[in-house]
């Protein structure tokens, strides 16, 4: 892949998955030129923890249990491997590789994902499930196909009625085998690999590993290559000072709940991580649409590219990164408010790096990741891992967003009250009140105010979505923690809202603050920890800062006294201060 140019950061020299030395390229697993292409046309930039470890031993023939959840890039990690075992010259027209999956959604999806990786082999992928006419599934295996993604009940349909013959497969995979087993697929995989020759690579996937699947395992599967991902330690010394948040959202209205968030966050300034480059263009784009000054950010960038956004960012011309894990490597971003995990990441290590960028030097950040229904398992592990409780919570409604808008609007307002340089529009409100009522006058002024400094609301209210009950169907277990938004405002989860008390600041962008400046002149100044502050929000002339409410008048104090980046400023309880 691209050479890729980041400055090695001073401090932290770990790669996203922890480890300490170069994490390769897919050119380095030994993948042919059509494969690297079509990655590098999907914007992969490197190979996740899964591909790295299965690729290899995959390549080389062997069998493979794997232990990986959705979200960990597996699909690739065996899709790869077969595609590049395919022979070129596949006369038979009998599929040379079958997967079978326990849904017709990821059926459909691993084709896909197939068709991708093998464009340019011009490798044909028939997806067979139930549901489907199957008049369409029997012209296209008549026609000849070289991977068959199937359920196992239609699989087996086909095996007798002598339209599927497995004869000359190669490899089959058994992909989430704990879910096939636990939808009762059992007796149809044992019947289906009747049928598959004795000399065949297998690859069995699975989320977790009962001991039924062990059983499985030790029947069909010859001195598999064993990994497990996800199980690993979290690297030392990583517990930053994170409040930690999952959003569940459909994919569709993805980057509709990234804006939703972002503008009920306000962040100073934030880092967007994706998957893949092609995703950081594209969600660039988008989020630029939206009327935020977003840079991408990745791998195929030159070093004078990425220094121009780099530029930009610290300048505060634009405030939001989008970026790789690849090109992110090795950035120290003092600014950083917020990371935002666009998509769950593929290993808790990866995810523990990226939220480790805010956090830093007794600094409170704010880790956000959108997580699809299907991500829920992926998340547990990374909370497993961490031992670290991530809250869910519910995307911000349009109604939510309004309430904040106003609040932050009535706050400028009153601190425009504060200040005394409002003489010279005396004379306006004197003429208006010949003609208007004194309330009349001041609703149309806070609603110029409020439409200057709002923005637009997008109307479109971002349906909630729960995640995917767990595999056997049951809700989740945990169903009671997305117990609402108030946790959203506190520190890292700690406290009760109750417990905290809110200040107004009056200093705010415009005198260049940024929450580590707050943070810096409480701890410094009082008994609070940084770990015991709250929320913080920093609007052009103000900021609201949330401390425990048993401190709050010491910080007022204190505070009054001292100064902020060189400033005397007003420090008070906010009006509407002490949130229940
Ligand atoms: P999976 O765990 O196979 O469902 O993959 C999860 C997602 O990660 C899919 O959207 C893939 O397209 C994406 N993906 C897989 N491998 C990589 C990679 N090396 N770099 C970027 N994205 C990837």
């Amino acid at each position: 892949m691209s050479s890729e140019s980041a400055q090695p950061d001073p401090v932290d020299t770990t790669s996203p998955d922890g480890t300490d030395d170069d994490t390769g390229t897919f050119a380095d697993l030994g993948l042919r030129a059509e494969l690297l292409d079509a990655l590098s046309t999907l914007g992969y930039e490197e190979p996740t923890a899964i591909q790295r470890e299965a690729i290899p031993p995959l390549l080389a023939g062997r069998d493979l249990l794997g232990q990986a959840a959705t979200g960990t890039g597996k699909t690739a990690a065996f899709a790869l491997p077969l595609l590049q075992r395919m022979p070129a010259d596949r006369r038979s027209g009998e599929p040379n590789a079958l997967i079978l999956v326990p849904t017709r959604e990821l059926a459909v999806q691993v084709s896909e994902a197939i068709h991708r990786y093998g464009r340019d082999l011009g490798v044909r992928v028939l997806p067979i499930y139930g549901g489907q006419p199957i008049a369409r599934q029997l012209r296209v295996l008549d026609s000849g196909v070289d991977v068959v993604v199937a359920t196992p009940g239609r699989a087996l349909d086909h095996i007798s009625r002598g339209t599927l013959r497995l004869g000359s497969l190669a490899t089959v995979v058994l992909d989430e085998a704990d879910e096939m087993l636990d939808m009762g697929f059992a007796e149809d995989i044992e019947a289906i690999l009747q049928h598959v020759p004795e000399e065949r690579q297998t690859v069995l996937f699975s989320a977790t590993m009962p001991s039924r699947i062990d059983g499985m395992a030790r029947q069909h599967l010859r001195d598999p290559a064993r990994i497990e991902i996800g199980r690993q330690p979290a690297p030392s010394g990583t517990a930053p000072l994170v409040r930690q948040t999952a959003y569940v959202v459909a994919r569709s209205h993805k980057a509709a709940a990234l804006g939703r968030v972002l503008d009920v966050e306000a962040p100073t300034a934030a880092i967007v991580f994706c998957r893949s480059r092609e995703e950081v263009d594209r969600l660039t784009e988008t989020m630029n649409g939206r009327g935020y000054r977003a840079e991408a950010l990745h791998g195929g960038m030159t070093q004078e590219q990425r220094d121009r956004v780099m530029g930009r960012l610290r300048a505060g011309t634009a405030d939001l990164l989008v970026a790789t894990d690849v090109a992110a490597r090795g950035l120290d971003i003092e600014q950083l408010t917020h990371v935002v995990n666009y998509d769950v990441p593929s290993a808790p290590e990866s995810y523990v790096h990226r939220i480790g960028r805010v956090g830093r030097a007794g600094r409170q950040g704010i880790a956000i990741t959108l997580a699809e229904p299907r991500e829920h398992r992926m998340l547990k592990t990374i909370e497993r891992t961490t031992g670290q409780r991530i809250s869910i919570d519910k995307i911000p409604t349009v109604a939510d967003l309004r309430t904040r808008r106003l609040e932050m609007t009535r706050a400028a307002l009153h601190e425009s009250l504060l200040e005394d340089d409002l003489e010279p529009f005396r004379v306006i409100v004197e003429t208006l009140t010949d003609e208007f009522d004194v309330m009349e006058v001041a609703l149309a002024a806070v609603r110029l105010a409020h439409e200057s400094t709002g923005g637009t609301v997008d109307e479109e209210d971002i349906p909630q979505v729960a995640f995917r009950g767990d595999r056997d169907g049951r809700p989740r277990r945990d169903g009671g923690r997305d117990g609402g938004r108030d946790e959203r405002r506190t520190g890292a989860g700690r406290s009760r809202p109750g417990d905290m008390a809110c200040l107004f600041i009056g200093v705010g962008r415009r005198a260049g603050i940024r929450p580590q400046d707050l943070v810096g002149a409480i701890t410094g100044e009082t008994r609070v920890s940084g770990r015991e502050i709250g929320s913080i929000e920093i609007a052009d002339r103000f900021s609201l800062v949330e401390v425990p409410r048993s401190a709050a008048d010491e910080v007022i104090a204190r505070l009054r006294q001292s100064t902020i980046k060189g400033r005397k400023t007003t420090v008070r309880r906010d009006r509407e201060g002490d949130r229940e």
